[in-house]
């Protein structure tokens, strides 16, 4: 059983940000980035209009690139391995290769994951017209109809990325209004190809051979509607992505990691659990921002450097 002082799980903005920071105080640590995914989800993001210090914007990926080769300076290790499990009491984790790993502190910063419809169908129609990400699917629906269900910065930033491949985009929101920002919502209106649908509800999917080929719809007023998709992405928001420590780190209402004020130390009304450290989209229910994720990541890297530091004195 490997030992490693410092282990950061996770591959997005806070788990890289803990890396610089930690390795920068003298603990460099192992970074365990999950196989399917290294890089968290900027990678399926295009452009990155709000992270400071890139006036013309930047590319997802090429940001998250430029993180990791910053960590990795500091001499931070990667693994392109998931972490399939963790005792927390016991401090040690098992890696999709075998290994078991124990460890004195962890910063966990798994992120947040797509949340379902939950409609009949879905999970089977995922990858058959059903997607949670327009840059990884989107040109596959080059000049056909495809709709976006959600009103969020999430749902535009899809459907503005489809708009540039797909002949129509119907998004479909549910209530009366959007969510997303003005800066989003304004480019969305001024599409000539995408059309927004209020006050609509998924019911089910409308498939042919196992394909999808559009979504009935309740109104607000209790009638149907449909749209034809060959596509359809659902873009619904996100839940932190904390299956791995259930019922053994305290969770908020919200299903977040409870943490001390604005800390990354874990904790539930004065009880600490030692060693564990969290930050990023798992601690956060409001903003979930890349420069946010960021921010709390260095607080992360700060608080496990001096835990290490007092263990070791
Ligand atoms: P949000 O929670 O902001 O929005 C979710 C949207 O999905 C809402 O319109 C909500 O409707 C709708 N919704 C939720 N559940 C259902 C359902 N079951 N059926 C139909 N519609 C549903 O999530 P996002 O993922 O859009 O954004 C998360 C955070 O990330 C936000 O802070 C956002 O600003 C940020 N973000 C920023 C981007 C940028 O700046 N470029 C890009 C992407 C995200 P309702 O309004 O009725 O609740």
């Amino acid at each position: 059983m490997p030992h490693v002082p410092l282990v950061i799980i996770g591959a997005g903005p806070a788990a890289l940000t803990a890396a610089i920071y930690a390795a920068r105080a003298g603990h460099p640590p192992v970074v365990y980035t999950g196989i399917e995914q290294p890089g968290g989800d900027l990678t399926t993001t295009t452009d990155v209009d709000n992270f400071p210090g890139f006036p013309e914007g930047i590319q997802g990926p090429e940001l998250v690139e430029a993180m990791q080769a910053q960590a990795a300076r500091f001499g931070t290790q990667f693994e392109y391995a998931d972490v399939t499990a963790i005792d927390v009491a016991g401090q040690t984790l098992t890696v999709s290769t075998g290994d078991q790993v124990s460890y004195d502190a962890v910063i966990f910063a798994t992120g947040s994951e797509h949340r379902k419809l939950g409609l009949a169908g879905e999970e089977e129609l995922t990858g058959r017209g059903v997607s949670y990400c327009a840059t990884c699917d989107g040109m596959f629906f080059k000049g056909e109809r495809v709709a976006v269900i959600g009103g969020g910065d999430s749902a535009m930033e899809e459907a503005l990325f489809l708009a540039k491949h797909a002949e129509h985009v119907t998004v479909l929101v549910r209530g009366d209004k959007l969510r997303a920002s003005k800066a989003m919502s304004d480019r969305v209106n001024a599409a000539p190809n995408i059309e927004l649908r209020f006050g609509r509800t998924a019911e089910a999917f409308y498939e042919q051979d196992g394909m999808v080929e559009g979504v009935i719809l309740r109104t607000a007023e209790g009638g149907q509607d449909f749209v034809e998709a060959a596509g359809v992405f659902i873009a619904i928001g996100s839940d932190p992505r904390t299956q791995l420590v259930a019922g053994q780190v305290p969770l908020t209402e919200a299903g977040t990691i409870a943490v001390r004020g604005r800390s990354s130390v874990v904790s539930d009304a004065g009880h600490v659990v030692p060693g564990f450290f969290a930050a990023g989209d798992v601690i956060d229910p409001t903003y979930r921002q890349a420069i946010v994720a960021a921010g709390s990541g260095a607080v992360a890297g700060m608080d496990a450097a001096a835990y290490l530091g007092e263990l070791a004195s």
